[in-house]
Formats: structure tokens, sequence, C-alpha cells
């Protein structure tokens, strides 16, 4: 059975991104809260490929669970051999799809925000499509 628990690491790891990283700004100017989880899960997609990450919209419902308004996922077993930076990749990745849109009246309204292709531009552009290896891919 999977596992997933907070891990303070990727915490850190995506806080420095979102202080550093212009394309992530929208986050640092919003009151979004994300939740940083590890899981024990040997994730594949639907080609086989092992999922490095995940971002998910916390429901409302489960509000009282997950005081957060995203949860990302690194799934760690399949990170075994990626580099420093390729995790870093991974988080940025994920902290790209926390989609925020700001409404007139101060609310903020949060949505899992869709790649423009397979990837996002952000990455694409710095790190090029192949950036995982073509095994691995983050979703
Ligand atoms: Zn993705």
């Amino acid at each position: 059975m999977e596992h997933r628990q907070i891990n303070e690491n990727y915490r850190a790891i995506a806080e420095k991104l979102i202080a550093q990283e212009p394309a992530l700004a929208y986050i640092k100017d919003s009151r979004v809260k994300i939740t940083y989880l590890e899981s024990d899960s040997t994730k594949k997609d639907g080609r086989e490929r092992l999922v490095l990450g995940e971002c998910e919209k916390v429901a409302a419902k489960n509000r009282w669970a997950i005081p957060s308004d995203f949860t990302i996922t690194l799934f760690r077993n399949n990170l075994v051999g990626l580099s420093e930076e390729q995790i870093k990749t991974v988080m940025f990745h994920e902290l790209l799809h926390v989609g925020i849109e700001p409404g007139a009246d101060g609310e903020e309204t949060y949505s899992v925000r869709k790649h423009d292709l397979e990837d996002f531009k952000e990455i694409i552009d710095r790190y090029g499509t192949d950036w995982a290896g073509a095994a691995r891919k983050a979703e």
C-alpha cells in the first residue's frame, strides 16, 4: 500500500525556488498554501514511465485533514539516480502546476494549471524536453 508523509526537505527545496525563480513570483505574491509530501509508491504512467511528482488541488471536503490548497508529492523511489538539479527541476515543474487566479475582491481561485505541451514552456526552454531521461516524467 502506498504511504505518503510530509517532507520538510521538499518544502525547503520548494521555498527556495519560490523565492528565487521569477516564473514562480506569482506564488510568492499569493496566500496559497502548499503541503509537500513524499510517497513510497513506484507509480508509473500509462506509458510505463516512472512518475517523479504530482501536484493536486486539495478538495474542499478534505481541507479538515490537509489545511492546504495544494499538495505536491514526489515519489522518492522514482527519484533514485537523479541529480540534485534534476530533483529541483521536478519540484519546479510541480510548482508550475499551482494555478492562481486573483479575484477582484482579494479572493484567490486555485486550480491545477495544465502543461503548455508535454511539459511547461519554462522547463523546456531551460532544460529541454528530455531533462529527466526517456523513462521518467513529472506529472
Ligand atoms: Zn506536469
